[in-house]
């Protein structure tokens, strides 16, 4: 490391950017966390997602966080089902009792486990980051919408998919991939919709087929997440002259959509909650590189935002956030050290986003589920 201890800034307190946090302040280095949310409960942290053995589980051992994720993580989670439209179960895999290799964990229940670890005060709430002004020898002035400044000499953008860091180093945007997710939710499974319960089983349950899917997912406490997911253009609500925001308008529309598909696949639409949430799937070019700029890298999505069909969004988030923060404790300067975390970083990202490119039009399509590679959908 340099011999001056580095001041760092780290833009965002998602999976990557705790894992930097973490990774830096158990070595002594100067870090904070600014954050544009709130509080750590301002808004719903989202679903499940598996934390696998290559990825996301080598960089919690690193952090020392490996034990306490396993304590509340849920195995029995890697559970998964392909169906097709009419229900017919095409795969199955039952996880066997021991089976470590991805365990599902909540979101939530994960930004919970890193942000404990970290030193009262390092993360910055209600800190968003606006702009930087370069200082020279790849320092940083940064500028946040409460008017507030700082000056560092790493700032790290771990600020997702519509990152402010990511023009310093990059003029890429994100596209539309012609995919959009509908997410609703049931509540209490187990106790008032028991044939979703038996459907999704304790992990989760693939339907795809004609271009449409359906993916439910168990969380925690009998709580599941659906996608309902179908090709249409940006603004196709709109177009379609429907109100998401009027349950019943949202749930009929998307029940047509999926005419023709199994009782038991409709119901999971027929019995969820009355909030319906549109995610239109985004992603970076593929690849997405940059030349080393002095004083300022990506992780995580920022870096390399890709369809959730690979996976590996929040594992490699984790990878990133570890990584960097390793290179920089242990190269001789910080350009040294951000050259070298991106050397292994951007081909690694560009071989997933490849194949979570990949997977999401191979299982939103006309081939689907013929042409679906299961073990690839995670
Ligand atoms: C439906 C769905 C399912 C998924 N399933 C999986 C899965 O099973 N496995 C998996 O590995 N991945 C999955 N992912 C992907 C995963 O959620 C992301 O890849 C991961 O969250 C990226 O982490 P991150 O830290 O890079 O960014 P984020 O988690 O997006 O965190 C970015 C943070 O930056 C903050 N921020 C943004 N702008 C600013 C600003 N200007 N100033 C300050 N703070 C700011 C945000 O508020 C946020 O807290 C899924 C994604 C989706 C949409």
């Amino acid at each position: 490391m340099t011999t001056r201890t580095p001041r760092v800034a780290v833009i965002g307190a998602g999976p990557g950017g705790l894992a930097c946090a973490r990774a830096l302040q158990r070595a002594g280095v100067d870090v904070t966390v600014h954050e544009r949310d709130a509080s750590r409960s301002a808004r719903d942290q989202g679903g499940t997602l598996d934390v696998q053995v290559g990825t996301g589980q080598v960089a919690l051992r690193a952090l020392g966080l490996f034990d306490g994720f396993l304590a509340i993580a849920r195995p029995e989670g890697q559970d998964m089902r392909a169906l097709d439209k009419h229900g017919t179960v095409l795969r199955e895999r039952i996880c066997e009792p021991g089976d470590t290799e991805a365990p599902e964990i909540d979101r939530a229940e994960l930004r919970d486990l890193l942000l404990d670890s970290l030193a009262p005060g390092t993360v910055a709430w209600g800190r968003a980051f606006d702009s930087a002004t370069p200082l020279g020898g790849g320092r940083h002035r940064l500028a946040f919408a409460d008017g507030s400044t700082t000056e560092v000499d790493l700032l790290v953008g771990a600020d997702g998919a519509w990152s402010r860091v990511r023009p310093l180093v990059s003029g890429a945007r994100p596209s539309y991939e012609g995919v959009v997710f509908v997410e609703v939710r049931l509540r209490d499974v187990d106790a008032h919709h028991p044939e979703v319960a038996a459907l999704v089983g304790r992990g989760s349950m693939f339907a795809m087929q004609d271009n449409l899917a359906l993916i439910a997912q168990r969380q925690s406490g009998g709580r599941v997440r659906v996608y309902a997911a179908f090709r249409d253009g940006l603004g196709w609500a709109r177009r379609c002259g429907v109100d998401l925001d009027d349950p019943a308008a949202a749930r009929a529309h998307l029940l047509d959509r999926f005419d023709g598909w199994s009782p038991e696949l409709r119901r999971l639409l027929v019995e969820c909650d009355d909030l319906f949430l549109e995610r239109p799937v985004f992603a970076l070019p593929v690849p997405h590189l940059w030349n080393t700029r002095a004083g300022v890298t990506l992780v995580g999505d920022a870096a390399h935002l890709m369809s959730p069909f690979s996976g590996l969004g929040a594992n490699t988030a984790l990878l990133d956030g570890v990584e960097l923060a390793q290179a920089v404790l242990r190269e001789p300067d910080l350009l040294t050290a951000v050259a070298e975390y991106e050397r292994v970083m951007l081909p690694r990202a560009a071989r997933n986003a490849a194949g979570a490119h990949e997977g999401l039009h191979s299982a939103i399509s006309d081939g689907a589920p013929d042409d679906v590679e299961f073990d690839a959908t995670a």
